[in-house]
């Protein structure tokens, strides 16, 4: 039986909650993508498509609120909304702006868990599950089979290769520091492992045939990591095969 990986959406500003929560989560096996705002919010959840959404109330830049009414206006992904104390009134009030649960802080992680697996369960349980895939343009990245292909053809990355690309891939445009890679990817924590990251990068661009120094996917950010940056419309539709590719934007 394959297991499908429950793609998480975390909006929480406060570093130390979001490190927290998010390292539950993933220890639970969820894929968590971590975003400090409300904008970043709506931005990763247009490019892709969540399982869940876990969101903080009072946010930076677009409010925890706008946030959740605009995802609500368009998609039934279910939303956990984490408010402080005396945030809102009440339950009622909570639950009037589209989510389906909410938390107050502070709460305990292992609390959190258990309303996102309840929450799963509620609103999976009568769904025929999808397959977890990523397209952009001709790159194409089948979470559930691992397997990456690009014009169809099987690129044959290593398991480390394929976890390095799909975390870039989750969240295109945002930077990833080595250190952040080294403990996402190989799951250790010492220094001298960074270079691993650059070497696995190194390979992966050479399967890709991305050219360093003209990027169309992965992209070198000089003194921090990487990014992921694909020079096509991202189409997360999941029909196989639509990915046309779209040269206009390349220079
Ligand atoms: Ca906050």
């Amino acid at each position: 039986m394959v297991t499908e990986t429950r793609r998480i959406l975390l909006v929480e500003d406060e570093k130390t909650i979001c490190d927290a929560v998010a390292a539950y989560l993933e220890r639970e096996g969820f894929w968590v993508t971590p975003v400090p705002d409300g904008e970043a919010a709506l931005y990763a959840f247009a490019l892709h498509q969540f399982d869940m959404v876990v969101l903080d109330l009072m946010l930076p830049k677009v409010p925890g609120e706008q946030v959740c009414r605009e995802i609500r206006d368009k998609s039934d992904v279910p939303i956990i909304m984490l408010t402080a104390k005396g945030e809102l009134d009440d339950r009622i009030s909570g639950l009037e702006l589209g989510a389906d649960d909410y938390l107050v802080k502070p709460f305990s992680p292992r609390e959190l868990i258990a309303r996102v697996k309840a929450l799963l369960r509620r609103t999976h349980a009568s769904e025929t599950p999808q397959r977890d895939r990523l397209v952009f343009g001709d790159l194409e990245l089948d979470i559930t089979a691992h397997r990456a292909t690009l014009a169809g053809v099987n690129l044959d990355l290593t398991a480390s290769e394929f976890k390095l690309l799909t975390t870039l891939a989750r969240y295109p445009g945002r930077v990833y520091s080595r250190m952040e890679l080294v403990e996402k990817v190989l799951g250790y924590d010492f220094e001298g492992y960074e270079r691993t990251v650059d070497s696995h990068v190194k390979n992966l661009r050479a399967k890709l045939g991305d050219d360093p120094k003209h990027p169309r996917f992965i992209y070198t950010v000089h003194g921090v990591g990487y990014r992921f940056e694909p020079q096509t419309t991202p189409n997360l539709t999941l029909q196989p095969g639509s990915g046309a590719v779209d040269k206009a934007a390349e220079k």
